[in-house]
């Protein structure tokens, strides 16, 4: 990445280099010859940069207000957005039909659909913060996932079963993955979407449920290594079982496959069905 910055004593935006470009998510202003503050919005930095010895301590400490001014500004907005998601959560969830045990993604992955609903032909997954329902995973028929533009999605989990007198109960990333364990051992499955989430649930099941047998099952990303990336779902199940003591449970593959890379697709592969999607 070049940048050739302007020292206009504005924002000032710049690509984030790990997001494709035309992202916008950095930004900086240059205060002074002395002091310029910058951050990158999806990372939560902003930091203060002198630019020459500190002998402008005013335009130094300007510039750590204007940082921080500017993260708030970015958390009121982020607020704002996710309060607005949540409403139409809220109203979609309540108008919604009970899910179609028939709907084809279902059909493909075997497994009913539990406490799902319906909108249409797309199947919702309530995403839940403390008991509050804050935004919706939406599964198109094709097996496509997607969440309300704007909504919250750290630290957002969903639920098969029932947790209330549970002696055990399993994490999963995908809620596939969870209805399918689900069917399988019976317990309740807490749904954390991605590997990311993974540690995040665990910690609050864990403050929950002080006493219950946790046993956190991961996906293997096993394909990842072999493009240089790290096994995610195997890295993320780790962490999490590890920050809460709970067991780790990784699924065993059938000899032979190379597609399947969850509980869900090798229950799928085990019942001679193919992967689903
Ligand atoms: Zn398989």
């Amino acid at each position: 990445m070049t940048l050739a910055p302007k020292a206009s004593g504005r924002f000032e935006r710049f690509d984030a280099p790990d997001k494709p470009k035309g992202n916008g998510n950095g930004w900086y202003r240059i205060h002074s010859p002395q002091a310029a503050s910058f951050g990158i919005w999806h990372l939560d930095v902003s930091e203060v940069v002198t630019l020459n010895d500190v002998s402008n301590s005013e335009a130094v400490a300007q510039s750590r207000l204007e940082a921080i001014r500017e993260r708030d500004r970015r958390d009121r907005k982020r607020q704002q957005c996710e309060a607005q998601a949540a409403e139409k959560a809220r109203r979609w969830w309540s108008e919604a039909a009970p899910g179609d045990p028939a709907h084809p993604w279902l059909a493909r992955k075997r497994l009913p659909p539990h406490a799902l609903r319906q909108h249409g032909k797309v199947l919702l997954v309530p995403l839940y913060v403390e008991g509050g329902l804050v935004n919706l995973e939406r599964i198109f028929p094709d097996g496509n996932k997607r969440t309300l533009a704007g909504g919250r999605v750290r630290g957002v989990a969903s639920l098969i079963g029932r947790l209330t007198g549970a002696g055990r109960v399993l994490v999963a990333e995908g809620w596939s993955t969870a209805a399918a364990l689900h069917e399988v051992m019976g317990c309740p499955v807490v749904v954390a979407r991605n590997a990311d989430n993974l540690a995040l649930v665990a910690r609050r099941l864990r403050q929950r449920l002080p006493d219950a047998d946790i046993t956190i099952c991961g996906d293997d990303d096993r394909h990842l290594p072999a493009k240089g990336k790290p096994n995610k779902g195997s890295v993320e199940a780790r962490h999490a079982a590890l920050a809460i003591g709970a067991d780790l449970l990784m699924p065993s593959f059938c000899e032979g496959c190379r597609h399947c890379t969850d509980f869900a697709d090798v229950r799928l592969c085990r019942l001679g069905g193919g992967h689903g999607g």
